[in-house]
């Protein structure tokens, strides 16, 4: 008898007998439940409970929905074992990788908690006679988030802390690959006291994603995703009149300067390489190396890094790395390997054989390594979202620059250089939205906001940080005047001035 994951609206878990898929554990390769997919008229329900949440939460004082957000950050910290447990689970990522994410996720509640001080308005005195004026943020009402299987913890909490201490209810429609540790948390955040219907959880496919799209109700819809997809809901949410930001795919290149301290930099790019066996869209999965005297040294040294890299279930948290999130993820990564090796690339280190003992129907994928990677092949060009790192050699700064921007994606970047005028030119040149001084993965802490640039984010404001708080509210603008008494005014009919 497997367990049946269902959704939760209006602070009840809700089973409704419909369609489902299975849930897999992928270090085994086993079934390990099965989870709901909503149909349009569950997702209608969740819909109506966050509407009729609303008024009551839009009138709640800001400082009061932070008491709830300070409870339920103590919260996911006492159960941030079991919640970790639940990602490694379904994930497949190791605990202390499942570790890292929660973490991340758990600051940008600490940035909740402070909203109240960002929703303080602007105001002017005596912009005329006797008139001031000032703007504030007011919610938008329901807004909906759509979030991937790679980070099932921290990306919903990139989003709906933010959007309900603004004010806002919430839809979330997380991947249901993975759905298990969203729902834990939704639990934890009625614990800790946020109303019933402010958040509410509907797992699903394209038909749940579509009825948030379409509904009138919805206002707002941050998705975060592949780009083929995130392309598609900013399209229809602009034909339906909704505000969005959708954040895609990526392809993080770093680049190694001749002056590179070697050591340092190989240890970074392991881990931002294969960790999470490179299911991040931060994962540097490009090396340009300028120059052959440092590719050269770089391959011997990965290649040796490689050859110690523990592989193994996520749930032993002696390993590196975990497995892929499903067999056709898998069999995707071993397709780009293959491509890599049809179209002249040079396999430093294959992956593509690995067993791990005792897990044998596990979804792994070994280390792999390319070097000699050219422009137009696939194992460069393509998001391969696995263990797969290539070396592009060039000549130049300038070469490793250009080959950048010309890239249709432009989420994260990272040079490793001792020369501070190289990394500032390149800081000021490269058209990529999150930038990195030898720190390979830079992404932002939750006081600044998270976005790329190019096709790995449409839209205008980017994730959390203060960019949530523009995102999640609608400016109005006041201008008042109380006539003192006594004065008479007359007709004016020049535009006022
Ligand atoms: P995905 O695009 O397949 O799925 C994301 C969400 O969209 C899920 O909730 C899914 O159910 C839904 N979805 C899938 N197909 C759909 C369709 N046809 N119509 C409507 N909705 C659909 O992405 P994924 O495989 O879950 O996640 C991996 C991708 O996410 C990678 O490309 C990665 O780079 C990207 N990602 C980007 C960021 C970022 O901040 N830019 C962060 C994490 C992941």
């Amino acid at each position: 008898m497997t367990q049946t994951v269902g959704h939760f609206i209006g602070g009840e878990t809700v089973l409704t007998q419909g369609r489902t898929q299975p849930i897999y554990n992928p270090s085994t390769g086993a079934v390990s439940g099965e989870v709901e997919l909503a149909s349009a008229a569950t997702v209608e329900q969740a819909i109506a409970n966050a509407a009729a949440a609303y008024p009551a939460w839009r009138e709640t004082p800001p400082a009061k929905r932070a008491q709830v957000m300070f409870r339920f950050k103590m919260l996911l910290e006492q159960h941030a074992d079991e919640i970790c447990e639940l990602i490694s689970r379904e994930h497949g990522k190791v605990l202390h990788d499942a570790k890292g994410e929660l973490q991340r996720g758990i600051e940008n509640v600490e940035f909740a908690c402070g909203i109240p001080q960002m929703l303080k308005g602007e105001h002017s005195k005596n912009v005329g006679p006797n008139i001031d004026s000032w703007s504030e943020f007011q919610a938008l009402g329901v807004v909906a988030g759509i979030t991937p299987f790679n980070f099932p913890a921290m990306v919903p909490l990139w989003m709906w802390p933010a959007a309900v201490m603004c004010g806002n209810t919430f839809v979330l429609k997380p991947s249901e690959r993975d759905p298990s540790s969203v729902l834990r948390i939704a639990e934890l955040a009625i614990e800790a006291g946020l109303p019933k219907g402010v958040l509410n959880v509907v797992n699903g496919d394209k038909e749940a994603v579509d009825t948030l799209l379409q509904s009138e109700v919805v206002q707002a819809v941050s998705f975060v995703g592949s780009t083929p997809i995130a392309h598609y809901i900013s399209s229809e949410a602009a034909a339906n009149g909704k505000r969005c930001q959708a954040l895609g795919g990526a392809k993080n290149h770093s680049v190694l300067m001749p002056d590179t301290d070697l050591d340092n930099a190989v240890n970074a790019m392991m881990g931002a390489a294969y960790g999470s066996c490179g299911e991040r869209c931060m994962a540097l999965s490009v090396a340009v190396t300028v120059g052959d005297e440092i590719a050269d040294r770089l391959v011997a040294a990965l290649k040796e890094k490689i050859a110690g890299l523990k592989v193994g279930s996520g749930l032993d948290n002696s390993n590196d790395m975990g497995p892929l999130i499903t067999a056709q993820s898998r069999d995707r990564v071993k397709g780009y390997i293959d491509a890599g090796v049809e179209q002249g690339a040079e396999l430093v280190v294959d992956g593509r054989d690995i067993s791990v003992p005792g897990h044998e129907d596990g979804y792994f994928v070994g280390a792999t390594l390319f070097d000699r990677v050219t422009e137009e092949m696939s194992i460069y060009t393509d998001e391969i979202f696995g263990p797969v790192l290539v070396v592009v050699r060039v000549d130049s700064l300038q070469d490793a620059i250009d080959l950048i921007n010309r890239h249709e994606y432009g989420n994260g970047t990272c040079i490793f250089t001792r020369d501070g005028e190289a990394a500032r030119y390149f800081c000021d040149q490269i058209q990529v939205g999150m930038v990195g001084v030898n720190v390979p993965l830079p992404v932002p802490v939750s006081y600044h906001s998270f976005g790329g640039w190019k096709r790995s984010l449409f839209g205008d404001l980017s994730a959390y940080g203060p960019d949530a708080i523009r995102f999640y509210t609608r400016r109005k603008t006041i201008t008042q005047r109380w006539p003192s008494s006594g004065v008479r005014e007359g007709v004016v009919y020049s535009f006022p001035s």
